[in-house]
Parts: structure tokens; sequence; C-alpha cells
């Protein structure tokens, strides 16, 4: 039983040079966050060993009475949360919850209509070669291109005419929030089920700064790792008794064998820090942190580069990047802004003229800053940052001013301070 950096020095190696990429750069990757050190004890403990097919008290292995307490508290947890009458805390990340909420809701061959992964929805929307556009027939939505918000008239249209069993609204590339109730009312148009995938902004949801969807869906599918900031993992909701049954047998025997005792500990913490005064108080900060960030690119001075912002801000933790009409691609923005120490990912927009590898957007995230403390102030100095790198003076001394910036922000917000002598170089 040695340590890993003796057990494995390539490993521990790979893991220290990740924690200082971590430390030393600005994280703004819409979907990603800092867990915290709870949440990483929970997850990197004895309880990767135990298997627990089955669920609390109908277990199909025995020494389960210690992880039945913990994924029972995980499950009470989340309930209460979001305010949901059932939770499945078992799926192994989010494509899984919703692979396990559709194998719940549909047979192979029935009709889904999702959002365009083109216009931001996620590749378990129905994306051709994900499992969703394998077993379904999808029929995707899309933004308007006048506004490029999710088009309702559309979906209704599009609901009327092609029948779908199950409606999903949810996103990973839309920086407004959806209208559930719109979606739940179209839903019962056709007598489809409305599936609400609140991945990206189920830590909005549980500090209460955005619409929580769980009343007006027939089952909510969320991750636990972006927004809401615990452990890389999903969880399945609903208020419905005969869904929560098909759910629980759809994901296990239906899609999984032994449940991560150890990820379902540390979801059981991540919610429990969701639910604090302190966690509400990072996500406004999250949320303040997007509006800055979008209002600075909104300005003149980078709209003369051709750059904008898609619907023209953000209600929420992420703003979508419209290069569109700048020389500037997605790749090259993505490049320019990693070369400075920023990290976002590049993201096809709508209507995008690029191809999807290359693309015509960044999406910028502020979850992760937010959770290293950044304030307005910071938001609004990271901001700046990314105005000057997107416009068309860029040039080496330009870059490397904007590093030295970047740097000392984050040196400002020391992170996982209490890791270094774990992980010494
Ligand atoms: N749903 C949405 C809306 C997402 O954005 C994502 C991930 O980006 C997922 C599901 C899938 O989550 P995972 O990567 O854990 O499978």
């Amino acid at each position: 039983n040695q340590p890993l950096a003796v057990a494995d020095s390539d490993v521990h190696e790979s893991i220290v040079a990740e924690l200082r990429r971590q430390q030393s750069t600005l994280e703004m990757i819409a979907s990603e966050n800092f867990a915290p050190l709870a949440v990483m004890q929970a997850q990197g403990s004895v309880l990767t060993n135990k298997y627990a097919e089955g669920y609390p008290g109908r277990r199909y292995y025995g020494g389960c009475e210690h992880v039945d307490v913990i994924e029972q508290l995980a499950i009470d947890r989340v309930k209460t949360l979001f305010g949901s009458g059932f939770a499945n805390v078992q799926p192994h990340s989010g494509a899984q919850a919703n692979a396990a909420a559709m194998f719940a809701l549909l047979q192979p061959g029935d009709t889904i209509l999702g959002l365009s992964l083109a216009h931001g929805g996620h590749l378990t929307h129905g994306m051709k070669i994900n499992f969703s556009g394998r077993l379904y027939d999808v029929v995707p939505y899309e933004v308007s291109k006048e506004d490029m918000l999710v088009d309702m008239a559309e979906v209704e249209r599009l609901a009327l005419q092609h029948r779908p069993k199950v409606i999903i609204a949810g996103w990973s590339a839309y920086a407004r929030q959806l209208d559930f109730a719109e979606f739940r009312r179209i839903a019962d148009l056709v007598d489809a089920y409305l599936m609400v995938d609140m991945a990206h902004f189920a830590g909005l949801v549980a500090a209460g700064l955005h619409p929580n969807p769980v009343p007006h869906a027939h089952v909510v599918t969320t991750t636990t790792h972006k927004t809401l900031g615990g452990p890389r993992g999903g969880v399945i909701l609903t208020n419905d008794p005969a869904i929560a049954k098909k759910v629980n047998s759809s994901v296990f025997p239906g899609q999984q064998g032994g449940p991560l005792e150890h990820v379902i500990a540390a979801k059981a913490v991540a919610f429990k820090l969701a639910a604090e005064p302190d966690f509400r108080e990072r996500q406004q900060r999250t949320l303040r942190g997007a509006t800055i960030i979008a209002e600075r690119l909104l300005a003149d001075d980078v709209a003369a580069a051709g750059v904008s912002v898609v619907s023209g801000g953000t209600d929420v933790h992420l703003v979508l990047v419209d290069l569109r009409d700048s020389d500037l691609d997605g790749q090259q923005g993505e490049d320019r802004l990693h070369s400075i120490g920023i990290t976002v990912n590049r993201n096809a927009v709508p209507f995008d003229p690029r191809p999807p590898m290359v693309s015509s957007g960044l999406r910028i995230g502020t979850p992760a800053l937010a959770t290293r403390g950044f304030g307005d102030d910071e938001f609004a100095e990271v901001a700046e940052i990314i105005a000057t790198a997107l416009k068309a003076d860029f040039d080496e001394e330009i870059q490397h001013l904007l590093r030295k910036r970047v740097a000392a922000l984050a040196d400002r917000f020391p992170l996982y301070p209490d890791l270094d002598s774990l992980y010494p170089d």
C-alpha cells in the first residue's frame, strides 16, 4: 500500500501538473467547476470498494448497511433541494441519466423532440450517432433567427405535426431561461412527456435563482458537477410515482450494474453544501459575473472586431460569444484565450457558417471562477482581458501583458492550497 507518488509516479506527476494548471489559469469552461475538498474526500474513499446493486434496503449484496445510509442521505437531500417526490442518484453521468430517463419513457422507434445540437442542445437530446439519435426518431427544434431564442411557436408546430412521445427542454450552450410552463402546455397538448435536462443550470435552481423545472416536468435529469459543483455524476427526479418506478428499473438493471457509492457519497456532500447560504451567494456571483462579461463583450470597441453576444446577453452562468462576423473563428478564439491562461471552449453558434470543429463561437462560463471567490471587480477585470484578447490588434506584446494580468488574478485567489502538501512537486 504505497502512496500514489511511489506506486505510480507517472500518474502522480500528471495529477500534480493538472493541479498546477487549475491553480495557475482561469477556468471558464461553462460546464466545469471546482469540487470542494469534502466532496473529493468522499469520492476518494473506501466506498469505491463496495458492490451495492439494487437500492437502499433492497440490495443484491451483503454488507450494504453503511452505503444504504449514504445513498438514502443523497436521495433525501436532493429531493429537498429541488422539491421532488423521488430521486435516483445512481446514474454515473448526465448522459446515463438521460439514457435511463428516456429508456423509462420510450420504446425504440418512438419520436422525441429536442433542441438541435447546432443550436445549443446536448448530444443526448437526439444527435445522430448518439444513443438518442440511433434509438429514437428525432425531430429537432431550433432558435429563431431574429432573437436567437427558442421559438416556442415552432416547438408547438413541430409537436402537433410529429406527435413526439417525449419533449426535451434543456441545453448545453444557450444563455437564456426556458419557459417550462409553456413546454408543459405543449407536451399536454400532444400527450407527450416533458423531460427537462437541467444539467447546466441545476446550481442556479438549487439557489433559487432560476425557475425550477420540477413542478412542470414529468421527469428532470441533471449532472452534479456543473453549476451544482459536486462530483461528476447524474441524477433523475420526478414527482410521478409510476414514472419513478420505471426510472429505478431503467437505471438498474436497465442501464447500469453496481452504483458508484463513493460518487453517491460525494453527491450527498454536494447536496448538503448546496442548501447552505454560501452556495447561494456563490451562484449570485456566478450570475453577475456572466452579465458583466456579456455587457463588456457588447461594447462598441469589441463590436468593431465583429465580436458579439448570441441573444444579446445572458440570464445564466454563461455567455455565448458570436464570432460569425469576426475574422477570428472559434478555434482561434479558444487558442488566443488559452495563450494568455484563460480556458474556454469553442462552440457552434446557431446558423454557424463554419464547420463544427472550427465553429464561430466561444462558450464562456463563470461557475469555476465564482467558486474560486471572484466577485464583480474580478469579473470586470476578466471581461476586460477577454475583450482585449478578442480584438483585431492582438499581438505578442498584448498577449504578454494579458498573461501577466491573468496570472495576477490567479495568484490572488489560491485554489486548493491544502492540496499542495498532498501533491508536492
Ligand atoms: N446534459 C447536458 C445539458 C449537458 O450539457 C451535459 C454535458 O455537458 C450532459 C447532459 C452530459 O453529462 P455527462 O458529461 O456527465 O455525461
